[in-house]
């Protein structure tokens, strides 16, 4: 079936497609804000040049992409065939004419934005599998492209910002980094790390434990933080420098 609007009703889902939404145009204005030689240029992720990321951001979408219509016919169609298959792809995009690349992440965002509009309300539920090996409803792709074309346009590296990320977003990574890293606190011995946001009401804590590192900053400074993306603007809650945070995913 073809819709025009939105087949899903749940309010949570259509917010969290509008947000989803939100971020790609912000990720696709700051790509387009790139000349063609601009995607030689350098990201803030160590080692990626922006054609990779670019290359990346599109093939994710083609990713996500697969496991709607997986949920959509019950055919089992993984987001990648292995790592190695998801890392060759990226390589080889990223060797792409700049159109070409252009084209990929346009095309790419299309399609799943028309998946998601096309997937009836009885099937947000269905069961998929992530390329962590996770099984989630086909609902968490809308997370997964969220916080993916948000973080990766501020990683483009050509004015994005954290502080222009919707604060739904923000708060809901500052609970995800937390709850990532007290699932592997005793496998890693990571200490308890709460987050005091000076532009929130309430900290964001991942357990009733007294914490022993917290951090202050704006959300949007810890969000940034928290996800490997520098400590401007945050410090420890007694004034200290922000420490190295543990790796998020
Ligand atoms: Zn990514």
């Amino acid at each position: 079936m073809v819709a025009r609007t939105d087949l899903v009703t749940h309010p949570a889902a259509i917010a969290g497609l509008l947000l989803a939404r939100r971020g790609q145009a912000y990720y696709s204005r700051k790509l387009n804000e790139l000349t063609d030689a601009e995607f030689d240029g350098a990201t803030l992720l160590p080692g990626w040049s922006r054609r990779e990321l670019i290359a990346h951001v599109g093939l994710n979408a083609r990713a996500l992409t697969r496991l709607i219509e997986w949920a959509a016919t019950g055919i089992e169609t993984p987001m990648y065939e292995s790592m190695a298959q998801r890392d060759e792809e990226i390589a080889l995009s990223a060797t792409l004419p700049a159109l070409a690349l252009r084209n990929l992440s346009d095309h790419a965002a299309i399609h799943l934005t028309v998946e998601w509009r096309d997937l009836p309300d009885a099937d947000w539920s269905n069961l998929v599998r992530t390329a962590q090996g996770r099984t989630v409803p086909v609902s968490e792709t809308v997370w997964m492209r969220t916080r993916e074309v948000w973080i990766h346009a501020v990683d483009l590296a050509n004015g994005g910002r954290f502080d222009d990320i919707p604060a739904p977003v923000i708060d809901r990574l500052l609970r995800e980094v937390l709850s990532a890293w007290d699932r592997r606190r005793v496998a890693e011995s990571l200490p308890v790390f709460a987050f005091e946001a000076t532009d929130r009401s309430a900290p964001f804590l991942s357990t009733d434990v007294t914490s022993d590192v917290v951090l202050r900053g704006t959300a949007a400074s810890l969000a940034q933080w928290a996800t490997g993306r520098g400590a401007e603007g945050v410090t420890t809650a007694v004034g200290q420098p922000a420490p190295e945070p543990p790796h998020w995913l």
